[in-house]
């Protein structure tokens, strides 16, 4: 087994401590990948996760209705031939379980059940300037120290509980969409409440709707969603796929999004009234994320935003009977700005007389009580009550670990103000740590997977590179990191993104700095990625 520790006999290690080429933090599908590629290139990795399982996202989030909103046959793995013919996807959006089954038949097909150790908190991660190692502690107390460190700790993944007054006094049952529990949960005969009207309780609230006694929904912003259209996958369109997937794959990591959304290279404002009609029906009527590269200006040119949010207010208004509440569940902010959402039959689902919608902006919330949830004009009263209220984005995972780089130096104050990370895979002063799909690549703002699999390659290819070069220090270099940042803001700057507060922002999280942290476009990054290989790892120092 190739060693690229070169610890043995020289590091002061503490009896008993396991000493790695790479520990990976996270077991969810970038974990996963990550760990397989290390192997096979002979090195001792060992994967930490702080849940009973793996699949990340798709362990976690176990409430009514969660899916994937990009089809299944292009939201999965695609480093295997073989595992992408063999795995059958029965649905256009795979259902959270089919997606958990998914990752594990991953683990047991490729075994990485032996490098994975579940319920296992990383809580700190320490540079060693002495001998260039981490020391990695474990929730409990334990220590292992590895040459390098990829963080696979998820861009969603740390729940965002709101600081609600009274929330600890609620007497019902409180669940958390990200943290759904593991058995189920039996709305039935209930009182619900649910706060949020992001993706999460957009696909919920129709299926909570259908179990509960009446559901009442709290939404501070409303927000835009296109019909999913789900449906199950014919044998004869799998085939097809199946048949060309190399090339169906490779076309679409060339668009915008990483994914097969019809990029239509036109602007909004070329065309006339019927004809941009006509293409946003034909998308309305496909369904799904791609609607938004319905014209190639949807998110660069405000003027041609606004033709899309008309029509999808035309939408709400029609598929809504009460006008008053038509007009609350439509936004006002530009379409795409915060996370566009996919649903089956959201909007319709308050036609029905047992729901209701609480327009915070109307009524805000004020607390809290025994009973359930008191707005400035009313006090609600629940059995249940469902936070939708989304995750502490991008930064959250890695934030909570106590990572300390050269010389002691907490990434914590780094980032004080906003994440600085060159190219979103590492962070200057934090040598041989790794981020996977980290602030400043385009990560949310992609199809997650093929994402993660370039960045998990590109890092596993430096790795290979370091070891094969007998170098044992890569570090981002400042500058490069800072003309990297700058480059993201103004990709920013220059699209409708920072229009409104979205968890894109962190505007979400009360005291976050409100920086842009995704990267507009893959096919850019991708060039510069390989540009920067191409350099001999330009903007990073290798020692
Ligand atoms: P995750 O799946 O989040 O896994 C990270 C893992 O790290 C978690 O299991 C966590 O427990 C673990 N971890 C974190 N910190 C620590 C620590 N300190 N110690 C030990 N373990 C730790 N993306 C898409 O492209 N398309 C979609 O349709 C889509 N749907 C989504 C639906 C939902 C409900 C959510 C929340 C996200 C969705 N996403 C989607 C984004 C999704 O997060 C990614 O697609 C992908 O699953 C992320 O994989 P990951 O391995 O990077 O992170
Ligand atoms: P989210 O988009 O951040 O939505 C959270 C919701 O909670 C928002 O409506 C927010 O209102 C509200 N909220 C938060 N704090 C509140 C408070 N104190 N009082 C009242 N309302 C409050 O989170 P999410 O729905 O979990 O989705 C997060 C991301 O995960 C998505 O954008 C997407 O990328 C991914 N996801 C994907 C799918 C899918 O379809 N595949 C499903 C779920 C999630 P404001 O808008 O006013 O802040």
């Amino acid at each position: 087994m190739a060693n690229v520790s070169g610890t043995e006999g020289k590091a002061k290690t503490q009896p008993n401590q396991e000493v790695y080429d790479v520990v990976v933090v996270g077991a969810g599908f970038a974990g996963l990948y990550m760990l397989h590629r290390l192997r096979a290139q002979g090195l001792k990795a060992r994967v930490y996760e702080a849940g009973n399982g793996v699949g990340g996202t798709w362990y976690w989030n176990r409430y009514p209705g969660a899916r994937c909103d990009i089809p299944s046959m292009e939201y999965s793995y695609q480093f295997s031939a073989e595992l992408q013919q063999e795995w059958v996807w029965t649905e256009r959006y795979a259902t959270q379980p089919e997606l958990l089954r998914y990752a594990n038949h991953v683990a047991d097909r490729f075994d990485l059940w032996p490098d994975i150790q579940l319920n296992t908190r990383v809580v700190s991660s320490h540079f060693q300037d002495r001998d260039n190692m981490w020391q990695v502690t474990l929730q409990g107390g334990g220590r292992v120290r590895s040459r390098y460190v990829v963080m696979a700790t998820g861009c969603l993944s740390v729940p965002n509980v709101p600081h609600i007054e009274g929330l600890a006094d609620f007497q019902g049952a409180v669940y958390h969409t990200g943290q759904w529990p593991h058995e189920g949960v039996d709305f039935s005969g209930q009182k619900v409440g649910v706060i949020g009207t992001g993706s999460s309780a957009i696909q919920s609230i129709p299926l909570i709707a259908q179990q509960a006694k009446s559901l009442t929904v709290f939404q501070r912003t409303p927000n835009y969603s296109i019909p999913a259209h789900n449906q199950p996958l014919t044998a004869e369109e799998v085939a097809d796929v199946k048949s060309r997937y190399a090339q169906f794959r490779a076309e679409n990591w060339a668009r915008g999004f990483g994914a097969d959304f019809r990029d239509n290279d036109t602007s909004a404002l070329a065309l006339s009234d019927e004809e941009r009609t006509a293409e946003y029906e034909d998308r309305w009527a496909k369904g799904g994320l791609a609607f938004l590269a319905a014209f190639n200006d949807l998110v660069f040119d405000d003027n041609a935003n606004a033709t899309a949010r008309e029509f999808i207010s035309n939408k709400i208004t029609g598929l809504v009977d009460d006008p008053d509440l038509a007009a609350k569940l439509t936004p006002d902010t530009p379409v795409g700005c915060k996370r566009l959402c996919v649903d089956t039959d959201y909007y319709a689902t308050y036609n029905q007389a047992h729901v209701l919608l609480i327009d915070l902006r109307e009524e805000p919330l004020q607390k809290i009580v025994n009973q359930g949830v008191a707005t400035e004009s009313a006090t609600y009263e629940f059995d249940s009550l469902v936070l939708a209220t989304g995750f502490d984005a991008m930064t959250g995972a890695v934030s909570k670990i106590d990572i300390r780089g050269v010389q002691g130096r907490k990434l914590a104050d780094k980032w004080a103000e906003g994440p600085r990370a060159y190219l979103g895979l590492a962070t200057a002063g934090f040598p041989n740590l790794f981020l996977v799909t980290g602030p400043g690549s385009p990560s949310v703002l992609s199809n997650m997977l093929p994402s993660i699999e370039h960045h998990v390659e590109w890092i596993s290819d430096c790795i290979e590179h370091m070891t094969k070069n007998q170098l044992s220090l890569i570090d981002a270099q400042s500058a490069a990191e800072d003309a990297w940042v700058d480059h993201v803001n103004e990709t920013a700057d220059a699209s409708i993104y920072p229009r409104c507060n979205s968890w894109y922002l962190g505007a979400n999280i009360e005291g976050k700095k409100r920086v842009f942290m995704p990267y507009l476009g893959v096919p850019p990054y991708v060039a510069k990625c390989k540009e920067v290989v191409a350099d001999g790892y330009s903007g990073f120092a290798l020692s």
